[in-house]
């Protein structure tokens, strides 16, 4: 091997080695972010009554479908949110190229260069009804996760959960209530109630958010290219909102067990 060679192979592993820092210091910060609401000053009308005591309910914003403009309002209203950023990037290059990355890097070709930019995806959730996915894109890592997770708190939307398994007689909302779709590109998602002790029978990413939802048990059944995981991540996220979108008769209300955003038996 030449000089010329050691030295191209050392830089390329210094490369993945940052590549591999970044995710993991991105990974910490999202972990250890303490909600700081005390300088916030509201600059909405919704936000000013958050504030001040006369909203205390997120249902009160979510069922009249109010536009959440500040995510201050969701810290404010739901302190004990989780968040993770999923995996839907790749990293590049021969030392652990392919490995799964936050970060999904894209390039556009300048006379300058090449110009990257950096695209990540954020899941918020209280393990109890609620989730929310944002998406964030830009030229340096930082502000794409900070924007992701912004977006993730302003797109937060409630689920309702329940029994809809044949094979399972018990009285807990662990599972959905009946099978839905979701479709974004040529991705199709598809899915169904299990019963107990099943586990979330789906890809890794769309299990995150779905743990983060509260759901215990699901089948799922895919179609199209689900390797492009912000497609399926997204369709993921359709089938969760047609769960609150479809309309229910209230005799089914206790055959399914149905329980719309907090489970208030927990
Ligand atoms: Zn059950």
């Amino acid at each position: 091997m030449s000089e010329e060679e050691k030295e191209t192979k050392e830089q390329e592993e210094e490369v993945v080695k940052e590549v591999k820092d970044e995710d993991e210091r991105a990974k910490e910060v999202v972990a250890k972010k303490q909600v700081n609401i005390d300088g916030w000053v509201p600059k909405t009308n919704i936000g000013r009554k958050v504030q001040d005591g006369k909203i205390t309910d997120i249902n009160e914003l979510l069922d009249k479908g109010i536009n959440i403009l500040e995510p201050e309002i969701i810290e404010t209203l739901l302190p004990e949110m989780k968040t993770e950023l999923l995996l839907i990037g790749q990293s590049k290059g021969k030392f652990g190229g392919g490995q799964r990355r936050i970060f999904r890097q894209t390039q556009k070709k300048t006379k300058e260069g090449n110009k990257p930019k950096f695209a990540t995806i954020a899941v918020i959730g209280n393990k109890n009804g609620f989730v929310g996915v944002g998406y964030g894109k830009s030229r340096e890592t930082v502000p794409a996760r900070e924007k992701a997770l912004r977006n993730a708190k302003l797109n937060l939307i409630k689920i309702s959960r329940g029994c809809g398994s044949w094979q399972c007689t018990c009285k807990d909302a662990h599972s959905i209530p009946f099978a839905v779709k979701g479709k974004c590109g040529s991705v199709q998602l598809k899915l169904m109630p299990a019963p107990k002790g099943t586990g979330l029978c789906i890809e890794p990413e769309c299990a995150k958010i779905l743990e983060l939802a509260g759901i215990k048990d699901i089948w799922s059944k895919t179609k199209g290219k689900t390797k492009s995981k912000a497609k399926l991540i997204m369709a993921c996220e359709k089938a969760l909102l047609s769960l609150i979108h479809t309309k229910k008769q209230e005799e089914h209300n206790k055959t399914l067990n149905l329980v719309e955003g907090k489970d208030k038996g927990e």
